[in-house]
């Protein structure tokens, strides 16, 4: 086992990871760029390292930074949190190049999952269904539009080095193909370097619901159920539950076991999350994340089982500490993503907390990097906190959400708070009757 570990990410995920380390007994380094330097991570972590100026590319995502943090306090691995570095197959080959160990996934796999493309291709002839599309990218609007036609509309265009909801744009008719085809591409050029882009079918009213797994690197994987994430604006999770209210136990051990099974035959290792869009009982790969995801507490909360523990573990060379059959549901939790943005257009709101209270008691957890007098920084992402509950069935933890969102207090910054008090509002929330387009056309009529 290690005997110190290098966290190379901010906020509550970093503390997420040096809570872990800790139980197990492994010191803890810290990074932090000057507008950090007042972080709760920084102060939680036995030691810290300032990395660079405030801008990302100079200090979190810096590979020379970081690789030089660990030569200077002596951390064996690095663990990468989710974002910034996590999904960086040549930062891990630089990691390895050093001597270093990445709290993951190899480089290789990180690169066959990273293109979408390639990792759908991989996931078909693994056995995983996937939504039904073009053989591979498209080259020319001509060869869209004729797929477009062959397929029938809407269809969506996919950059295949997209994420974070960036990239992909619907094309509702023939006559939109173009204006999406060419969106999607340049969005892909600009934000990802790759202006490569492939065609699906557009489902109209699916669920997204992904598997979490987790394999030991040896040819042994496990699955942990499912997530449902439908909840989303602008592609972007905004409330998670497990397991999901739509799915039935026969239908998640039999798309589970396709999942752990294909992950095994590739010797995946740690954490990773198969993510698929769910309609009329059919699952649909859409792609798979190399990482811990930001929504893992509610897996965790159902499971029993500490993922970043088993993310440290299996990186160490040890193995799982649970084998599938030992894996049962417990109730069922929900988690809700705060962040610090202004409705009604969700634009980020930095600034300074005059007041924190975290809400407490039994089965919630709180995770948040905030304290009272800190100030959020501009330059990164506008989450918060995440706040998790657990309940023995799904009505309790609803319940259990709406005390728990009464108990919290987060003043000086306009927060998405109000959202979620006003969504447990509403009927679908507790009937669990939405699809991935709910949310958006709810934030029409009541929001925007
Ligand atoms: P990203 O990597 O940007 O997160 P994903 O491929 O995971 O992109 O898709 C994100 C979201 O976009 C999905 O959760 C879903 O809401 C929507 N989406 C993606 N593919 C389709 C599709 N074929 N049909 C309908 N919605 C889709």
């Amino acid at each position: 086992m290690f005997n110190k570990i290098l966290i190379a990410n901010r906020g509550e995920i970093a503390l997420r990871v040096i809570r872990a380390a800790r139980e197990m007994g492994i010191a803890t380094v810290a990074v932090h760029s000057t507008a950090d330097a007042d972080a709760m991570h920084v102060r939680m972590a036995d030691e810290s390292v300032c990395i660079g100026p405030p801008a990302s590319p100079q200090s979190y995502l810096s590979f020379p930074a970081i690789i030089s943090a660990c030569e200077i306090t002596g951390a064996e691995a690095i663990h990468p949190g989710y974002g910034f570095l996590s999904e960086n197959a040549q930062f891990v080959q630089i990691v390895e190049d050093h001597g270093l160990t990445f709290i993951g996934p190899t480089a290789e796999h990180i690169r066959v999952m990273g293109d979408k493309i390639t990792a759908k291709d991989t996931m078909k002839a693994l056995g995983v269904p996937c939504v039904p599309g073009s053989d591979g990218g498209v080259a020319t609007l001509a060869e869209a539009q004729a797929l477009g036609n062959e397929m029938g509309y809407p269809v969506i265009i996919k950059a295949t080095a997209g994420g974070g909801g960036r990239g992909m744009k619907v094309a509702e008719t023939a006559a939109d193909m173009e204006r999406a085809f060419m969106t999607a591409r340049a969005e892909g050029k600009s934000n990802f370097g790759n202006d490569e882009v492939y065609i699906e079918k557009y489902l109209t009213t699916p669920r997204h619901i992904e598997i979490q797994v987790f394999g030991d690197g040896k040819g042994r994987a496990v699955h942990l159920g499912e997530r449902d994430c439908s909840l989303q604006r602008r592609h972007q999770k905004v409330f998670e539950e497990a397991p999901g209210p739509a799915i039935s136990a026969e239908e998640r051990a039999a798309i589970g076991k396709v999942c752990a099974d294909a992950v095994a035959k590739i010797n995946y290792i740690g954490a990773g999350t198969i993510e698929f869009l769910y309609e009329n009982g059919e699952f649909y790969f859409i792609e798979m994340n190399t990482r811990l995801q930001v929504e893992h507490p509610v897996t965790e909360a159902i499971f029993g089982v500490d993922l970043v523990r088993e993310q440290i573990r299996v990186a160490s060379g040890m193995d799982m500490s649970f084998q599938q059959d030992e894996l049962e549901i417990n109730g069922h939790s929900i988690e809700v993503r705060l962040n610090a943005e202004k409705l009604p257009d969700f634009t980020p709101s930095p600034g300074r907390i005059t007041q924190y209270h975290a809400p407490g008691g039994l089965g919630v957890r709180m995770d948040s990097a905030l304290y009272d007098g800190y100030s959020i920084p501009p330059y990164y992402d506008s989450l918060i906190g995440k706040l998790i509950v657990h309940g023995r069935d799904r009505a309790e933890a609803l319940a259990r959400l709406n005390r728990a969102l009464g108990e919290l207090i987060v003043d000086g910054v306009d927060t998405t708070i109000p959202l979620f008090h006003a969504l447990l509002a509403e009927k679908a929330i507790h009937t669990g009757d939405y699809n991935i387009h709910w949310l958006e056309h709810w934030l029409e009529q009541h929001v925007e």
